[in-house]
């Protein structure tokens, strides 16, 4: 059945309400307006921003909300002045826009976009606008996308084109948690050959900063959990040493400095606690280590001396692994296609997006890494 410029009604998973468990309804996802692109999801994953919207964050005007953005999926029709995409095309969409035109896409130094979502509504995580209603309300899209459903609407900047033999249900990761750890160390850290490196939390976006430290050709790679069961997905990636900070009564930085004789050269954060982002900051040489905060808060803060960046340190963060969105996207599938990344290694369980809350839970307590949930057959 044509399904063009009708409204589709479909299942998803509500987030009526802050710390309460999301709910599988059937809600109405509107026909594309101008420049944007309705695509059927073929699969979707959990990653922890989304539980921190939903545990954390919890800002009061950003429910009743569709959450997930790590998908991948099937244009089902297009909107006015949409020409880089047609029906049936493959897509991952992003949380980050690229226009292509305005002087942050235009400039190498960023991956920021004028038009993305973050640059005005950064606190309650959506854009104000949304193509989702159930039960006559409103219903929000997380990140401008909103995955954990059977069909969404993006804008067209915020979508990528893949190869057509791309698997779905492998490089939905792609979308977001791959290319944010990796990215973190290739492009942000800009980790070098030789170096050591310390990253702190191993769920996918901490794994995927291991596999980028480990092809930039850091020399010893600490991997840091206080949940020793993903050690070994770590050395699968590329790390070398592993500490429970759990094991150690000192701060963990301390251990860090003893192990590597005054401090690593490159560390990363991939927890998304405050506190955890000051020991990786204090983890590194004092003389020129660099660490990146990939962890995502909007409700802590941190604190840090100017002695402790005086002396030559430098503390910076980034937002999808420093990638412009769809270049990033598209090079990266590229790889995994060319079997020059791994992808599937990230993946601990398959499911159905009735499941939603089975995945959810597992990745509260860090029982796993990615849980991918299939919406409808590729
Ligand atoms: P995850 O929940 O799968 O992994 C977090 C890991 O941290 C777990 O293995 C957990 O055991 C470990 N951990 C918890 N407390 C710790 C501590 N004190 N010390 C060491 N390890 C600890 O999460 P994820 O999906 O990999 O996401 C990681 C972070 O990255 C989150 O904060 C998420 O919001 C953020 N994120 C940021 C971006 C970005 O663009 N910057 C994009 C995606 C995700
Ligand atoms: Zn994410």
């Amino acid at each position: 059945m044509d399904t063009t410029g009708k409204v589709i009604k479909c299942k998803a998973a509500v987030a009526w309400e802050p710390n309460k468990p999301l709910v599988i309804e059937e809600i109405e996802v509107a026909p594309p307006q101008a420049n944007e692109v309705r695509i059927k999801i073929v699969a979707t994953a959990v990653c922890h921003t989304d539980l921190y919207h939903l545990y954390e964050g919890m800002p009061k005007d950003g429910f009743p909300v569709v959450l997930g953005h790590e998908a991948a999926g099937i244009v089902e029709s297009v909107g006015s002045g949409v020409t880089e995409f047609k029906n049936g095309d493959k897509v991952i969409p992003v949380f980050l826009s690229q226009c292509r035109e305005c002087h942050f896409c235009k400039s190498p130094k960023t991956n920021q976009c004028v038009k993305a979502w973050t640059e005005v509504i950064m606190d309650i995580m959506c854009p104000i606008d949304s193509r989702f209603s159930c039960k006559g309300k409103k219903i929000l899209q997380f990140s401008g996308l909103g995955t954990f459903t059977e069909y969404t609407v993006v804008r067209q900047i915020n979508l990528a084109k893949i190869h057509p033999d791309a698997p779905l249900d492998k490089v939905c990761l792609i979308g977001c948690g791959i290319c944010t750890g990796y990215g973190s160390a290739v492009n942000t850290a800009k980790v070098e050959e030789g170096s050591t490196c310390a990253v702190f939390g191993l769920g996918a976006v901490g794994l995927a900063a291991v596999m980028g430290c480990k092809a930039a050709g850091a020399k010893r790679i600490i991997a840091v959990d206080t949940n020793p069961e993903k050690f070994e997905k770590a050395k699968i990636f590329g790390a070398t040493d592993f500490v429970n900070p759990k094991d150690h009564s000192k701060p963990i930085h301390e251990v860090l400095v003893e192990m590597t004789n005054g401090g690593v050269d490159f560390s990363l954060e991939c927890v998304g606690n405050a506190s955890v982002m000051e020991s990786a900051l204090h983890s590194t040489v004092k003389a020129w280590g660099v660490s990146v905060i990939v962890g995502y808060t909007l409700v802590q803060s941190f604190t840090a001396r100017p002695v402790d960046l005086i002396s030559g340190r430098t503390w910076k963060g980034a937002l999808f692994g420093g990638f412009k969105a769809k270049d990033g996207v598209m090079e990266m599938v590229k790889r995994y296609m060319e079997k020059k990344l791994m992808v599937d290694e990230f993946i601990t369980h398959n499911m159905d997006l009735c499941q939603i809350m089975e995945a959810v839970e597992l990745m509260k307590k860090a029982k796993c890494v990615r849980a991918v949930l299939k919406t409808s057959p590729q």
